[in-house]
């Protein structure tokens, strides 16, 4: 087959006011960049809000191995195969961080027959949203600096700063920084240090307002850090709120491309799923829901995580209620689960993985059980997509249809990568069948509950644990938040994406284990409180194979070892 990179080049793109048009919006809701990029214009919301909305359908997935197991394909795949049943589907998805492009996983515009495209711009710059979320949060770095050298006026406690810098670059030197260095002009010396642009608080924001109003008040709400009393210091206070706004006014409006079949695809904002909430924005979801007959969006990683995420944090902001969810399985996460392997970012997979092994598959199904459980939790319909790779058997993919069966949800295997849409129209007709049931969609938690209930209620119900144990400072820190009036927000945890535990290594579906909750900090702007479980980092960093040392230009200025 191809690589990526030569089919999407070889893709008839339609012009984007075709492709709008396909979704109902008309040419003066769009704000071209360029020839195969537009933005959807903010009053969209609006002027399209009487229209029927569409079923809301979420993508998400077994625990992953560290290779992806094909989530973004899928939603790609199944937004495509909507239009081989006869019917209208919009795609939603994240913008890809140039941190993994350039770090070791390389792009997320698909893959195969089921990309984005133009997959160089999606995976590259798009149209700066990133670049403006980096500019607003480190504009807000610069004045609460800026604050602490003009005689700290807010009574900012040094030691009490949670407020960091961002950078879309995987950089670990810039974990641990000290600034103010120098003389007395140049500003007061103390410790911080830079987060990943996709873990920023602005690009939960962005992820979480409905609005530009909206964006503009949650910014504000900010906390950047506590007075010596005790008492938060906010975006607001130190007077940023306007101008991060004012930077963001044009980042606020999703982004439409098309897949290889010229499906229409809203990608907008980019939260990582581990360290984030790690779902694509609601104002993408909130016009997409009125595109035709479903929308389709991914949530990061297991449905533990970016699909918790997604029903608790997303759809109790937005609203929007889903009509089912897509889980997506694969045979070598399945083996990988047996907890007989271990799978490696940027290695080939092991030999003894490649074998015809229906029974390892099986030993691994737990975490597939566990999984389309916890969509059930929430009352949504699950159907299992098992995402066919050259190397499976047939009687691999016979062994997951048996366990999703076997557990009550639908099952369709799928070939969409090697086959476009044509290849996930039996998963198209299940999510057909799913979501034209009633729903009973149910929050895990109420809003009204304390932060350690929440954060319990996630571990036992969705993770598996035996209970949470938290480290004094993030006990400490749950106690100030729960003082400061924050304890009505949800609970939005970081932690691995590679098991349902907090451990890495943990395979399958973990039980005998208590969740550590390290630390705690407060997204008040964005509208949740965000525990930090075991070893998870907000800067990742580069490997030794690092997939920017084989992206280049060639002779004609095009890019290569892009994928
Ligand atoms: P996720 O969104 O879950 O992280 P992606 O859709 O980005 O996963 O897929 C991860 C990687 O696997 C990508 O490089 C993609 O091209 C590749 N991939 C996905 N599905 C298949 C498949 N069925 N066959 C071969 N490669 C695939
Ligand atoms: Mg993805």
């Amino acid at each position: 087959m191809q690589s990526d990179l030569a089919i999407a080049r070889s893709a008839a793109l339609k012009p984007l006011d075709e492709v709008a048009a396909s979704m109902g919006i008309g040419p003066d809701l769009l704000e071209p960049y360029g020839e195969n990029v537009a933005k959807i214009k903010l009053k969209a919301v609006d002027e399209l809000a009487d229209r029927p909305p569409a079923k809301y359908v979420v993508v998400t997935a077994i625990t992953p191995t560290p290779l992806g197991e094909g989530k973004t394909t899928t939603t790609v795949g199944l937004g495509q195969a909507f239009k081989h049943i006869g019917k209208r589907a919009t795609i939603a998805i994240r913008q890809p961080s140039m941190g993994p492009t350039f770090g070791i996983k390389g792009g997320a515009a698909g893959g195969g027959w089921s990309q984005v495209v133009p997959m160089e711009l999606l995976n590259l710059h798009l149209t700066g949203d990133m670049h403006a979320v980096t500019a607003a949060h480190n504009l807000l770095s610069a004045m609460l600096d800026n604050s602490l050298h003009q005689g700290n006026p807010h009574d900012l406690d040094l030691d009490a700063i949670t407020w960091r810098r961002v950078l879309d670059v995987n950089d670990r030197a810039l974990r641990n920084i000290v600034v103010g260095l120098g003389g007395k002009e140049d500003g007061v010396t103390r410790q911080t240090g830079f987060d990943i642009t996709a873990a920023s608080e602005v690009m939960a924001v962005l992820a979480l307002s409905t609005s530009l109003q909206d964006l503009r008040r949650r910014l504000g709400r900010v906390v950047v850090g506590y007075t010596r009393a005790g008492d938060p210091v906010t975006a607001e206070d130190l007077q940023a709120a306007g101008s991060m706004a004012v930077i963001m006014r044009e980042a606020i409006k999703p982004n439409l491309l098309q897949t290889l079949e010229n499906t229409p695809v809203l990608v907008h904002a980019g939260p990582f799923g581990n360290i984030a909430h790690g779902n694509s924005s609601v104002v993408a979801d909130l016009i997409g829901i009125r595109g035709g007959d479903y929308l389709v969006t991914e949530a990061g990683f297991g449905a533990d995580i970016g699909g918790e995420k997604f029903f608790n944090i997303k759809c109790r902001t937005s609203g929007l209620r889903p009509d089912a969810a897509v889980v997506v399985a694969t045979v070598r996460a399945l083996k990988a689960h047996s907890g007989r392997h271990r799978v490696v970012a940027g290695r080939p997979l092991p030999e003894a993985m490649l074998q015809e092994n229906p029974d390892e598959v099986l030993e691994g199904a737990a975490n597939l059980v566990k999984q389309i459980d916890n969509v059930r939790l929430h009352g949504v319909s699950p159907v299992v997509a098992i995402n066919a790779f050259p190397e499976d058997f047939a009687s691999e993919h016979e062994a997951i249809r048996q366990v999703a069966e076997q557990a009550g949800a639908r099952v369709a295997v799928c070939t969409h990568f090697s086959d476009g849409g044509r290849g996930a129209i039996e998963l198209a007709e299940a999510v057909a069948e799913a979501s034209a049931e009633p729903t009973d969609f149910r929050f895990l938690y109420p809003a009204a509950a304390s932060l350690r209930e929440k954060i319990e209620t996630i571990a036992e119900r969705v993770y598996g644990a035996d209970g949470v144990d938290y480290s004094p400072a993030a006990s400490r820190q749950l106690d100030t938040y729960e003082r400061n009036g924050f304890g009505d927000l949800p609970v939005c945890i970081a932690k691995t994406h590679l098991s349902i535990s907090s451990d890495p290594s943990l395979k399958g579906a973990p039980t005998g284990w208590r969740l550590p909750v390290r630390e705690v900090r407060a997204n008040i702007g964005a509208g949740f409180v965000y525990p930090i479980c075991g070893d998870m980092r907000t800067m990742p960093g580069l490997g030794t194979r690092a997939a920017a040392m084989s992206i280049d230009l060639d002779d004609d200025g095009e890019i290569v070892g892009l994928s």
